[in-house]
């Protein structure tokens, strides 16, 4: 089926306006290269690296093309293809960033340079707009604002898990206190694991599918029977989808679901929110309508979707650093509507969009929050 319906549902597309861009013409040059009647190129591999799997084109899909999973197993057999030691060295780059350790070390670090000498000197040397540098600098100053080291909390028994992610830590820092307190005052009993662990998904759409098994098979060995109530969406979607679906919960779906006691009213907020919405949670779990329903308990709160929802902002896991340009004009596409409604807070479930988010924001010179939904719960929630 070539009929062309997932087309305008693609936000490369809309950028570049060329069909090799498209789902449909990716599929055609990976069907193309699988059949050995196309080469990988420098310019075909460009045309399938510029994809974000955001999953927007599989919710057109009249045929119900698993065009993610095209697109995994295009990548892990490019990577198969890889001499040794560059397979090596991507993969060794990709574990680090799904490593928690070393993303609590990444978060101190930004946490310390944000404000330091060293940055200074680094923009002055202009080392900011290194095409190669400036990706993970420009997130540095948004890490800073979001690392928090967490403080475990394990119980003998508890109705969930509270999973975190390998970047929870660095990116959704606040939101992690948040979510226990938000836990803790409807009666939920969660535990909030010492070691916080990987769900995969950056391993599996850079080729590396036995090692992002490898992390969920961890987890599966690790998993009671509780349920897992995850603060990123797109980690549940990862979980969701293994071949043996974790019990997961993104966590506003989950709190959306509980029953709240009648006592507790939040305080209310004069404030405009924008709502962003993940593709995760878009695409893959079937909307962030949870979100929408738990901001609405807050009095007063001016709430609305982020205008471009429907588009991914370009953050897309490792997509940030590695197509820095496209991920720039898909941010610029949502982000600049969305600075012109005058926002005070932007909400996100997601810790990669947060991040890219929030680094647009203070690019443009603004002071709008970017902050997970269940820290505006928790500072709402009365004392
Ligand atoms: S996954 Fe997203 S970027 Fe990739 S082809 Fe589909 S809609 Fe386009
Ligand atoms: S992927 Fe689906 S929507 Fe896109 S051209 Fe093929 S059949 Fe049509």
């Amino acid at each position: 089926m070539k009929c062309g319906l997932c087309l305008p549902l693609c936000p490369t597309y809309a950028q570049t306006r060329n069909e090799a861009d498209s789902p449909r013409g990716r599929i055609s040059l990976v069907q193309g290269w699988v059949n050995g009647d196309l080469a990988m190129t420098s310019k075909l591999a460009g045309h399938l690296d510029s994809c974000l799997t955001c999953r927007a084109c599989e919710t057109g899909c009249p045929s119900l093309v698993t065009f993610g999973r095209i697109m995994d197993g295009a990548k892990a057999r490019r990577v198969a293809s890889l001499s040794r030691w560059r397979r090596a060295l991507n993969q060794t780059w990709i574990a680090a960033l799904s490593n928690p350790r070393i993303n609590a070390n990444l978060g101190r670090f930004a946490r310390s340079y944000a404000h330091s000498a060293l940055a200074r000197l680094a923009r002055w040397l202009r080392l900011d707009r290194h095409p190669r540098l400036s990706p993970f600098l420009r997130l540095t100053g948004a890490i800073a604002v979001n690392a928090r080291t967490f403080i475990p909390e394990t119980r003998e028994s508890s109705d969930i898990e509270l999973f975190v992610g390998c970047s929870g830590e660095t990116a959704q820092g606040g939101a992690i206190a948040a979510a226990m307190e938000v836990f803790e005052r409807l009666g939920i009993r969660a535990d909030l694991p010492g070691t916080a662990s990987c769900c995969g998904a950056m391993l599996r759409h850079n080729g590396f599918s036995d090692a992002a098994q490898s992390h969920r098979n961890a987890r599966i060995e690790a998993g009671s029977n509780r349920p897992l109530v995850g603060l990123s969406s797109a980690c549940i979607a990862e979980l969701r989808e293994s071949p043996e679906p974790a019990d997961a919960w993104e966590i506003c779906d989950y709190l959306d679901r509980q029953s709240w006691p009648e006592a507790l009213q939040l305080h209310p907020l004069q404030a405009r929110v924008l709502v962003h919405e993940p593709c995760s949670h878009r695409n893959l779990l079937g909307g962030n309508a949870s979100v929408h329903h738990l901001l609405a308990r807050i009095p007063e709160l001016e709430l609305a979707p982020m205008p471009e929802n429907h588009r991914c902002c370009g953050a897309a896991g490792t997509y940030l650093l590695q197509q820095p340009e496209m991920a720039a004009a898909l941010l610029a596409d949502k982000l600049d509507p969305a600075l012109a409604a005058a926002p005070d807070i932007i909400v996100t479930t997601n810790s990669g969009c947060a991040l890219h988010l929030l680094a647009g924001v203070q690019e443009a010179g603004r002071s709008v929050e970017v902050i997970h939904p269940v820290e505006l719960l928790a500072r709402q929630m009365p004392s």
